[in-house]
Parts: structure tokens; C-alpha cells; sequence
């Protein structure tokens, strides 16, 4: 085993309809008549990853489909991966009061206890929506009982991110680790480099270019996420979406499983949990 990991691989466990450039087109009454296919895709990325180094990961796992799929938070576990909340709803925090996100946090750490018999420590706010204007959720993640947070996306954009916070994994002033999804410096701005859309935008040798080189830029880890929808090109298509939403979500779906498997070769990947424990956190975040 690697002594100082460095990589860390994540899902964040929902369907196509969960994503938050649908919320317009898809209510959230309608999610159950849908063709539900997160199982089918997890069983797949499963695969992938026990038949390639038996990689294991973080799998941040949406309460809703949890509680419609036990077995799939019980096939995760036993394949040795960590599981971690994706909070209940997938409601973006702004949307949410305290007390709604309180719940959500609680309803989904206590589902996926009981459903995978260990405790859940990590957390990721749907869409990076951990912003400066909902930072009460620091205070709440910690009271819940999680340890650390993945829910900064450190970059500008228009749905997400906290383009001002550090690039390394960081302490929130109440002592809640914070982990943010891997950035790249270059020509004076920071990058996406480290999963979703951009990795499926870029060609393959761009992405492992740009984790290799983040990686040598950060003092800390490599946090990179995927969805299992991205995996999956023959979801249905929501047709009245904007073009903008559209491209986002279905430009090169094809591709992502081969990628994928390139990417659990070139790289040595563990859970959020194993790779930090190879750091110590100690830059407190003047947010
Ligand atoms: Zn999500």
C-alpha cells in the first residue's frame, strides 16, 4: 500500500433527473415516475473499479436513493468502498432553510448507517453548493457529526463554486475538514481538471496531464468525482431543456466509461477517508 496516497476517486450517487440544470423541467413529485437507472450504472462502476486494481472509492450517496435502493448502498459497502451523504434531497443549500438542511443531513447519515453498518464521516452539498451566502452549513455538518466536507468547488462559474477559497484541503473555523474538488493553476486562473463535465470535455491525455501537473502544484490531494449517469449514454434526453444545460449533460457520455477505465490504470486511487489521512490539515480558511 502506498504510503503517502494522494488520489482520491468519488461518485456522487444520483439519477439524471437529480441534476440541478433539469430543476426547472423535472419536479422533484415527478422523480419517482421516471426510468430510474442508478442502479444499473453503479453495478457497472462497480465492476470497473474491482476489476481494475480492485480500486476503491468514496461514494456520496443521495438519501432518495438510498432509501429506494438499500442493496445498492449494501453492494458498495461490501466491495470495500466508503460510503458518504449526499444529503437526502439533492435540493441546492440555497434553497434550503437550516432546519430543512439540518434534516437532510441527519435523515441521510442515519439511513446510510444503518444501511451499510458503519459510520458515514464525509458530506458533499448537491452541485457544490456549499457558497459564501450558506455557510451556516459548516456549523450544522459538525453538530450532525461529520468530520469533513468535499463540497467546495474552488473555481468561478455560474451554478456553483467559492472561487476564492484555498485549492488544498482546508479547516473550516469550527474544525470540519474540508477536501475541494482538485483545480489547476494556469495563465493566471484556476482550471476545472478534476471530474464531471470537464472530463468528459477534454481529451483524455488533457485530464491526465492536468491531474499529474495539479498534483505536483498542490501540497495535498487529488480530489476528483463522476456521476453514474456519466456513464450511461442511453439515458432518456430532456428535450426542453436550454442548449447550454443539454451540452453540459450529454457531451460525450459514450466516452466516459473507457476514460474511466484509463484512468483507474494511470492513477493510484483510494477513498477520501485513506488519502487524507496521509495529511494533515492544518491551514484554518479565513472564510
Ligand atoms: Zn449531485
Amino acid at each position: 500500500m502506498n504510503s503517502n496516497r494522494s488520489f482520491a476517486l468519488s461518485f456522487d450517487i444520483e439519477d439524471y433527473f437529480h441534476v440541478s440544470a433539469f430543476e426547472k423541467q423535472i419536479q422533484p413529485e415527478n422523480w419517482d415516475n421516471l426510468e430510474q437507472r442508478t442502479e444499473a450504472n453503479v453495478d457497472l462502476i462497480l465492476e470497473l473499479l474491482d476489476s481494475n486494481r480492485s480500486t476503491k472509492a468514496t461514494f456520496f450517496i443521495l438519501g432518495w436513493i438510498a432509501k429506494r435502493f438499500p442493496n445498492l448502498v449494501k453492494s458498495i459497502t461490501q466491495q470495500g468502498h466508503e460510503v458518504a451523504s449526499h444529503g437526502f434531497n439533492h435540493q441546492r443549500l440555497i434553497n434550503l432553510t437550516r432546519d430543512e438542511f439540518k434534516a437532510d443531513i441527519s435523515d441521510s447519515k442515519k439511513m446510510l448507517e444503518d444501511l451499510s453498518g458503519s459510520k458515514v464521516i464525509g458530506y458533499r452539498a448537491p452541485s457544490f453548493s456549499l457558497s459564501p451566502k450558506t455557510l451556516w452549513a459548516v456549523d450544522e455538518l459538525k453538530e450532525a457529526g461529520y468530520i469533513y466536507s468535499s463540497s467546495v468547488n474552488p473555481v468561478p462559474h455560474d451554478l456553483y463554486g467559492m472561487p476564492n477559497a484555498p485549492r488544498t484541503p482546508f479547516l473550516w473555523q469550527n474544525g470540519l475538514e474540508e477536501l475541494p474538488v482538485t483545480t489547476l493553476q494556469l495563465l493566471n486562473r484556476r482550471w476545472p481538471c478534476a471530474g464531471g463535465g470537464y472530463f468528459r470535455l477534454y481529451p483524455y491525455q488533457l485530464s491526465k496531464w492536468a491531474l499529474k501537473t495539479a498534483r505536483e502544484q498542490l501540497d495535498g490531494p487529488v480530489i476528483f468525482y463522476m456521476h453514474p449517469w456519466e456513464l450511461d449514454p442511453n439515458q432518456p434526453r430532456v428535450t426542453n431543456a436550454p442548449l447550454k444545460s443539454r451540452f453540459r449533460h450529454y457531451i460525450n457520455l459514450n466516452k466516459t466509461q473507457s476514460r474511466l477505465e484509463n484512468l483507474v490504470t494511470d492513477f493510484e486511487w483510494d477513498t477520501i477517508s485513506s488519502v487524507k489521512e496521509s495529511y494533515s490539515i492544518k491551514q484554518v480558511a479565513a472564510i
